[in-house]
């Protein structure tokens, strides 16, 4: 059994705009010395059980950078051929790993966004061993800690939502190829890829991480990631 990475990387980022300037897609600001989404493509190139990296590209890309890359070795491989939404790009990024790799559909694919460049390899070696043979899959998820308020449309409280049994979805989020395919073909229109697999009738596994997991969304989460990446032990 094989295990590949698929990180989406065909977003704008339009809420960074504030410090993106011309326009430059959020994945490939500077963070640490290096695009952001280096550091996600290195670790997952580090992870031994991962065969292969895909990184899925919007076709009109000017961006991407090479060079940066050259360090990450044999692994990664440059697909462009991104769509109009995540969920899109991902289909997409499926369809081209299997033209790329044989015999890939019972294999597993876990698909990590860009934006999340604090994943670990440990963090990545965990789900992949929690999972285990589960065909459900499974993601990487925190339990939710502060009390949460649904709000109305004049910003007051509506209601409070219990808390309990409630998880963040992070990633990676790992799942069978051909699962995959077929459930982002059920749901097109969904925002993760577990949400897809729930549509198909099927209970992906939670395994917790932490919230060093985050997902650059907003200008201060970059500062929030390059104190992570900066003060982490080595090896983390
Ligand atoms: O914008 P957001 O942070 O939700 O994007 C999550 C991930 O999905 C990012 O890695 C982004 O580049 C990717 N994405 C994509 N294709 C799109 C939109 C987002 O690959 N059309």
């Amino acid at each position: 059994m094989r295990y590949y990475a698929l990180v989406p990387a065909a977003g704008s980022g339009s809420r960074m705009g504030a410090i993106s300037g011309r326009g430059l897609p959020k994945q490939y600001l500077p963070l640490v010395g290096r695009p952001m989404i280096w550091h996600a493509l290195s670790t997952l190139c580090s992870v031994p059980a991962i065969a292969g990296v895909f990184v899925v590209l919007a076709p009109e890309d000017i961006d991407w950078p090479q060079d940066a890359m050259a360090s990450l070795g044999g692994k990664l491989q440059v697909l462009r051929c991104g769509g109009e939404s995540r969920a899109q790009s991902v289909a997409n990024g499926l369809r081209a790993m299997s033209a790329t790799v044989d015999g890939i559909a019972d294999d597993w694919v876990l698909v990590h966004d860009a934006a999340r460049p604090c994943i670990t390899v440990a963090m990545v070696d965990r789900l992949i061993a929690e999972v285990g043979d589960d065909d459900a899959g499974g993601l990487l998820a925190v339990p939710v800690a502060d009390t949460l308020k649904r709000g109305d449309e004049h910003d007051r409280v509506h209601q409070t939502v219990p808390r309990d049994g409630l998880w963040q979805a992070q990633t990676p989020q790992m799942f069978r190829h051909r699962l995959l395919q077929d459930a982002l073909d059920f749901a097109p229109s969904v925002t993760d890829e577990a949400s897809a697999i729930e549509a198909l009738g099927l209970s992906p596994r939670l395994v917790t991480a932490d919230i060093s997991n985050l997902k650059v969304t907003y200008p201060l989460d970059l500062q929030l990631a390059e104190w992570i990446l900066r003060n982490r032990p080595p090896h983390a």
